[in-house]
Order: C-alpha cells, then sequence, then structure tokens
C-alpha cells in the first residue's frame, strides 16, 4: 500500500500549527507546534518543518493543504493580508511551499475550510448546501453548495460578521461588536462590573444566574434573527454553527433556533446544528480541498 490517498493537512493559526495526515476526512496523525511571532519566513520554516515531519509518517503523500487566516488569492498562491500573523502581506505562501517540499500545494481561508469541512463530513453530511457560521473571537462563515464553496465576485460571501445592524436612531454597528465571543465577555464585564470570560457567563446562565441568562439570551436572539435574514438570502439547507462560543451546546443553540424561527416567516424557518468536528475542522477541510483541485486539474488535463 503507498499511502498515496494520504493527504498532509496544516491549519495555521496566530498561537499554534496543528498539522495532519488525512485520509478520507479522517485523522490518521496529528501534531501541533506553536506558531513563531518574529516573521514571515519563520512561520513558513516551521510549517515546512511540521510538514517534512508528517511526511515520515506519510511519505507518498502528494498533496498537502493549508487552511490560514486571512484573505486569499488563489490564482497567485497568495495570502493577502492575515491579521495576528507576522508579515502576511502578499505572501507567496504555495510556491514558498511547493518549491521546498515538489508537491502540489492547496491553500484556503481557515473558515472556508473548516464550512467544506463540515458540509462533507460533519454536521451538514447529506445537505446539498450549509452556512457555516463560527461564533468565536470574531463572527465569520462560509457558503457552501453541492461540496463547493460559494466565493461570490471578490471571495468574500459569508463573511457575516461585518454584516452591520441598527442598534440606536443613528447608529450601526457590526454583528461581529454584536454577538461574538468578545462581545459577550465585554457586555457581561459591564454587567457584573468585573472581567468576565464568555465561558463563565454561559456557566453562570446554566445555574440560573439572571444577568447571565440575559446576556445569553440577548446574544441568542442577535445572532438567530442574523439567522432568519440569512435564511431569505442565502437559503441553506442546514446552518451549522462552529467556534468556541458555539460549544456552549445545546443550551444556546435551542435558544437560537427559537429567536431565529419567532422572527423568520413561516416559509423560511431554519435548521440549526452544532458543528461536529471541533477544532479538525480546519484540517479536514484543507485536505479535502486539496484532493478536490487535484481533482478538477486532472479534468481540466483529460
Ligand atoms: P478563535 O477566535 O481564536 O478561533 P475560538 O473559536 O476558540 O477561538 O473562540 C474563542 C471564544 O470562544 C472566546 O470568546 C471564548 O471565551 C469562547 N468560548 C470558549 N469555550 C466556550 C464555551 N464552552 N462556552 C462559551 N464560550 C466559549
Amino acid at each position: 500500500m503507498t499511502h498515496k490517498s494520504h493527504v498532509i493537512a496544516l491549519d495555521l493559526g496566530g498561537t499554534k500549527i496543528a498539522g495532519a495526515v488525512v485520509r478520507n476526512g479522517k485523522i490518521l496523525k496529528k501534531q501541533i507546534v506553536p506558531t513563531p511571532k518574529d516573521s514571515a519566513s519563520s512561520v513558513v520554516s516551521a510549517m515546512l518543518e511540521l510538514i517534512q515531519e508528517l511526511l515520515v509518517f506519510s511519505p507518498h503523500a502528494r498533496l498537502i493543504g493549508v487552511g490560514t487566516p486571512g484573505s486569499i488569492d488563489h490564482q497567485n498562491g497568495i495570502v493577502r493580508y492575515a491579521a495576528n500573523l507576522p508579515g502576511f502581506i502578499n505572501l507567496p505562501l504555495q510556491d514558498m511551499l511547493s518549491n521546498q517540499l515538489n508537491k502540489t500545494v492547496t491553500l484556503e481561508n481557515d473558515a472556508k475550510a473548516a464550512a467544506i469541512a463540515e458540509h462533507v463530513y460533519g454536521a451538514a453530511k447529506n445537505a446539498s448546501s450549509s452556512m457555516f457560521i463560527t461564533i468565536s473571537t470574531g463572527i465569520g462563515g462560509a457558503i457552501i453548495q453541492n461540496n463547493r464553496i460559494w466565493y461570490g465576485a471578490k471571495g468574500i460571501a459569508g463573511e457575516i460578521g461585518h454584516l452591520k445592524t441598527q442598534t440606536a436612531p443613528d447608529q450601526f454597528s457590526a454583528f461581529e461588536h454584536l454577538a461574538s465571543g468578545t462581545a459577550i465577555a465585554r457586555d457581561a464585564s459591564t454587567v457584573f462590573k468585573r472581567p468576565m470570560q464568555t465561558k463563565e457567563v454561559f456557566e453562570l446562565a446554566q445555574t440560573g444566574n439572571q444577568n447571565a441568562l440575559e446576556l445569553v439570551a440577548l446574544a441568542a436572539k442577535r445572532i438567530g434573527h442574523m439567522i432568519a435574514d440569512l435564511q431569505l438570502i442565502v437559503d441553506p439547507e442546514v446552518f451549522v454553527l462552529g467556534g468556541g462560543v458555539s460549544q456552549a451546546g445545546q443550551f444556546f443553540l435551542e435558544q437560537i433556533t427559537i429567536a431565529a424561527n419567532n422572527h423568520a416567516a413561516g416559509f423560511a424557518q431554519v435548521c440549526i446544528r452544532q458543528a461536529a468536528l471541533g477544532t479538525d475542522a480546519g484540517m479536514i477541510g484543507a485536505a479535502y480541498l486539496a484532493e478536490q483541485q487535484a481533482d478538477d486539474s486532472q479534468l481540466l488535463r483529460v
């Protein structure tokens, strides 16, 4: 057995780089290293080292899939800009990796990679369309139709954290500013008059604390109303909720679903599921996309 079907996948983050050998959506081996903070070249060296270590386990892997924060120029294999990564401005990451490794490298935005993984192998498996929403430090999202990412003209389709809603007669705020983990912690710190973590707010709410229950209900209402509006525009079969805050689980998911369906018209009821693949989604998606691109270029050659 040559293990040619093994794909090396990396999920690059501001704090850590997770790498894995993936086969058919399953992680066979995983390794995590810290992300260097000083320069883009140190980050790329750490990525190369991690890939080499995984190649020892799986020497016949031909494809490398990389999920990275930020905006990607797919045509040229460039990361245009990634906040939280040093020197990641117009970085030709695809060539920097493939020239050293002599393997085919595919890049994708990390939220889009997680979205396709949940669609193909996770919570939206068997759905023809899905929309992934990550409630994390910020809020992100991606749209999937028939196992393909819907990019839009500028590649920004699904980036719903930037959608704005009216919060006062003359004031509009980004959704991310209102309902992300950061926003919930900020509002809670004001209410409780001490620094609060988002997780703590949910734990207090589960014990019946009235202030915490109101904060969670407000966040659920904001997210639910946004999802109800998205149903009318995108109309996905399933919404998949991922990111750290979604770890609050059914307690939060139920409130979001009720808020969404109370807000939505009868013909536009929503289906929301919790993400199933956790922190592995980015790597599993990056591996899938590397395979999809290899299949596509084979088709082009025929
Ligand atoms: P990142 O934004 O770096 O991708 P995460 O997706 O893990 O990170 O999201 C971080 C946010 O999720 C933080 O606001 C954190 O407090 C919150 N969070 C983490 N675990 C939970 C939990 N069990 N319940 C509610 N919020 C959580």
